[in-house]
């Protein structure tokens, strides 16, 4: 059977540096449990590990070491894995937490603490999945509660914070003050984006290690879909070149047929700017189906957390007290509002980023094609209009577009108006 690390595809440097931690934090419980060698603190011994495993300060180490001096140190109580989307970070932090949890120590994949991690049933592994609305203080005040207890397998209590950059402000406050006086056996493992103070606070951020993961090579995904998923090997070879590194969208493209239609409308948008009013059409187009896309992912959940509140908040209760509860739930219920409403906006722009995305792998392809550079293409099923365009735009034509889909991105980001942005690329995609 394949170990706890099989599918985390591609990132062979996060893996040794969570395989050595693993080792190291099973070295350390061995060392607590022998009577000669017992200590309060497991941490204690993390000096003395420090030297025995001798990393190399990496990118998982040096300067975002915790203990600020012993870059070393295979196992510390805080990580935070990152990458762009898609690369795998709670597929690592799940991974590591098996592993921690293993009787091996090393993530056999086959153990009982292997097994009842990976498929979210050990006592002592809390997973946090925010589901776009941002993690509350109360919520994580609770967990963090729950984290100190003494694990009941006897290993490590191990908290996995998806989407940490979706913490509250209060929340963060909350962890942070838990991650800077660890329970002794606590673990925490938050998955983020990047560790830019948006998405992490930097407080959090100095007292965690970082373990970044980086966008997996497709031949990789291929091989992931074929193995876990039982992809036929073409379909999964087209999809993990499609989706350009991202896992889950690799296998959205090759089992759902909505995805690849959504797709192909993106991809046809090239020939079809034949002037400035085809531009904004396009323009149109694309933003009304990112809106579409998103509006029917969030509805049905909007509506279960709206009915679940007012049950939680009994509607229409009466006697002592029930004017200033009825205050409060009207309070409540505008606060999901809000959080709803920047969920679908985030959703939206998620939409429309994977749809500029697999745009730009069309002009790249182009600009491949007319460079004569000998890479496989992003889109093999557009590969004979994308050489068709770099015919006819010549490689710096191509750039130009290409630039003018990246520019689009990173204007969203900076918070232009998307509608505003997509209208200018359009036009800069059909002039050139
Ligand atoms: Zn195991």
């Amino acid at each position: 059977m394949a170990d706890v690390f099989a599918d985390l595809v591609g990132q062979d440097e996060a893996v040794a540096t969570l395989r050595r931690a693993a080792a190291s934090a099973a070295a350390l419980l061995r060392a607590a449990a022998a009577p000669a060698a017992r200590s309060a603190d497991p941490y204690d011994d993390l000096d003395a590990l420090a030297e025995e495993f001798d990393e190399a300060p990496g990118p998982a180490g040096g300067e975002s070491d915790p203990s600020g001096g012993e870059p070393g140190a295979g196992m510390t109580h805080a990580w935070i894995f990152t990458g762009p989307p898609g690369s795998g970070r709670s597929v690592a932090a799940r991974a590591f937490a098996a592993a921690l949890q293993c009787v091996h120590g090393t993530g056999c994949g086959a153990c009982p603490g292997c097994h009842t991690t990976m498929t979210g049933t050990h006592a002592d592994v809390r997973l946090v999945v925010p589901e776009g609305l941002s993690i509350g203080v109360g919520e994580m005040r609770a967990l963090v509660l729950r984290a100190a207890s003494t694990p009941s397998g006897g290993r490590w209590q191990i908290v996995i914070i998806e989407d940490a950059d979706r913490l509250t402000e209060a929340a963060g406050n909350a962890l942070l003050k838990a991650i800077e006086e660890p329970p002794p056996r606590t673990v925490f493992l938050l998955c983020a984006p990047s560790t830019h103070p948006d998405d992490i606070s930097v407080t959090i951020r100095s007292r965690c290690r970082v373990v970044p993961l980086r966008q997996p090579p497709a031949g990789a995904v291929a091989e992931v879909l074929v193995r876990r998923d039982g992809i036929a090997p073409d379909v999964a070879g087209w999809a993990a070149a499609a989706a350009q590194g991202h896992v889950g969208r690799a296998r959205r493209l090759a089992r759902d047929p909505e995805a690849r239609q959504r797709r192909d409308a993106v991809l046809a948008v090239p020939r079809r700017l034949t002037g400035v009013g085809a531009a904004f059409d396009a323009a149109s187009a694309l933003i009304e189906a990112a809106e579409a896309e998103a509006a029917a992912s969030v509805a049905e959940i909007d509506e279960a957390e709206r009915s679940a509140l007012q049950t939680a908040l009994g509607a229409g209760g009466t006697g002592r007290g029930a004017a200033g509860a009825m205050r409060g739930a009207a309070g409540q219920l505008k606060d999901l509002e809000k959080r709803q409403k920047s969920r679908a906006t985030r959703v939206q722009r998620d939409a429309l980023d994977r749809a500029l995305v697999d745009l730009a792998g069309f002009y790249r392809d182009a600009l491949t094609m007319a460079l004569r550079a000998p890479v496989a293409p992003v889109h093999t099923d557009t590969a004979a209009l994308a050489e068709a365009g770099a015919q006819k735009w010549d490689a710096e034509g191509a750039l130009r577009r290409l630039e003018a889909v990246l520019e689009c991105r990173a204007a969203i980001e900076a918070n232009v108006k998307p509608r505003i942005a997509v209208e200018a690329m359009m036009l800069a995609l059909w002039k050139g």
